[in-house]
């Protein structure tokens, strides 16, 4: 929102009454002196990159969600690219108002906060090349430089045989994974199988890993309460240590009973968008730990708020991150700025993501299982644009 001077008291004035599309905002003068000049994307396979360019030759990179590429490079091109051009990029706020705001009539979830966080975090990495810092040095500096992440891989709802499913975690362990988590995919709509099959897995790779790896697994919001319950319950008494998503996000009322029941940390929240569901999942299933997705819920500046906002109910955060590029970089910096981290973050490194990884000179650090916060400027990754756009579809 832009505030107006008027006689000695502060106004703000109505967003509707500064920005109609494409037109330029009041409280948008740009005190940088950089202004955007135009924003691109660039599909490559699971990923979808977005460049925004500026008058000053700086450009920074953020991505968004690899799920329907299309629908996002539309969505960025026909929808939300007219409201930045001519803008500030030091501008972060006021240009997340206007893109959610401007076009929440478009869906308040999905595909516009995804596409808003893919130029939040190109606006993030030009805010922290002009100024050369790296971005966590912007957003409150640095509680850490490292953070302890799991891996994790699926067993689409028992479809995986128990022993590729050993085989794959042993995989992570040698990596040096000291967390990791199984998914078992048995989803919302397909929920309480019979029999359940998830203690036959835990109890079959917990045996085979070293005692110094944390198993935990995610029913991928599968359970009804009842089931999540005598499940969880089940796991705890044989020595599991975080539950994740037992329960569908549409029915916090089963969650909260969840939370109740058992006493190792239920984990919540990698399908919310947006601080406003980050709210009501707090308030009314109240999950230990908090696990916002910056790519799908915001971008860096949304989540920024939604760790505030779980650091006034005494929650940690432990980032939901299938991104392995800008999007772990993203979460990184994040992670390093705040005090209410949580006890891992994800991080998905597979050959599905070869291609997108490739159009990178550096990686994310991964070492001793703890992810690293980059120490270059901007997000701290290097894109290789020659390759990028040889790739991109
Ligand atoms: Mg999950």
């Amino acid at each position: 929102m832009g505030l107006a001077t008027t006689g000695s008291a502060l106004v703000a004035t109505p967003l509707t009454a500064l920005s109609d599309a494409g037109t330029k905002q009041s409280g948008s003068e740009d005190q940088s002196g950089i202004k955007i000049t135009d924003v691109k994307t660039y599909k490559l396979y699971r990923a979808i990159l977005i460049k925004v360019e500026t008058n000053a030759g700086i450009a920074g990179w953020g991505e968004s969600s690899p799920n329907s590429t299309e629908v996002i490079e539309s969505f960025v091109h026909n929808t939300l690219k007219s409201h930045i051009i001519g803008q500030d990029p030091f501008n972060v706020e006021l240009i997340w108002d206007t893109l959610f705001w401007q076009n929440h009539d478009l869906g308040p979830s999905g595909a516009l906060p995804y596409a808003i966080a893919g130029i939040d975090l190109a606006l993030w990495d030009i805010k922290g090349k002009v100024l050369k810092q790296p971005v966590y040095k912007l957003l409150g500096g640095s509680y850490r430089k490292e953070t302890p992440a799991y891996g994790g891989f699926g067993v689409y709802g028992g479809s995986v045989s128990v022993e590729k499913a050993t085989e794959k975690a042993l995989k992570l362990a040698e990596k040096g994974f000291k967390f990791i988590k199984l998914r078992m995919q048995i989803r919302e709509y397909n929920m309480d199988p019979i029999p359940d099959f998830t203690v036959k897995y835990y109890e079959a790779v917990r045996k085979a890993l070293p005692a110094d790896v944390e198993l935990f697994v995610d029913p991928n919001e599968g359970y009804t309460a009842a089931r999540a319950i005598q499940i969880g319950l089940e796991l705890q008494s044989i020595g599991m240590k975080y539950y994740e998503s037992p329960c569908p996000l549409e029915n916090h009322r089963d969650l909260a009973e969840v939370v109740k029941a058992i006493n190792i940390p239920v984990l919540a929240g990698e399908k919310c968008y947006t601080r406003w569901q980050f709210r009501d999942l707090i308030l009314e299933a109240n999950p230990d730990v908090i696990q916002p997705d910056l790519i799908k819920a915001g971008g860096i500046t949304e989540v920024k708020k939604i760790a505030a906002l779980a650091q006034a109910f005494f929650k940690t955060i432990a980032p939901h991150n299938t991104k392995p590029t800008l999007g772990t970089a993203a979460a990184m910096h994040l992670m390093a700025s705040i005090s209410n981290v949580g006890p891992f973050i994800e991080f998905i490194e597979t050959e599905i993501y070869e291609e997108v990884m490739s159009v990178f000179d550096n990686q994310v650090e991964f070492k001793n299982g703890k992810l690293h916060v980059p120490e270059g400027v901007g997000l701290g990754l290097n894109i290789n644009e020659k390759r990028l756009e040889k790739l991109a579809k």
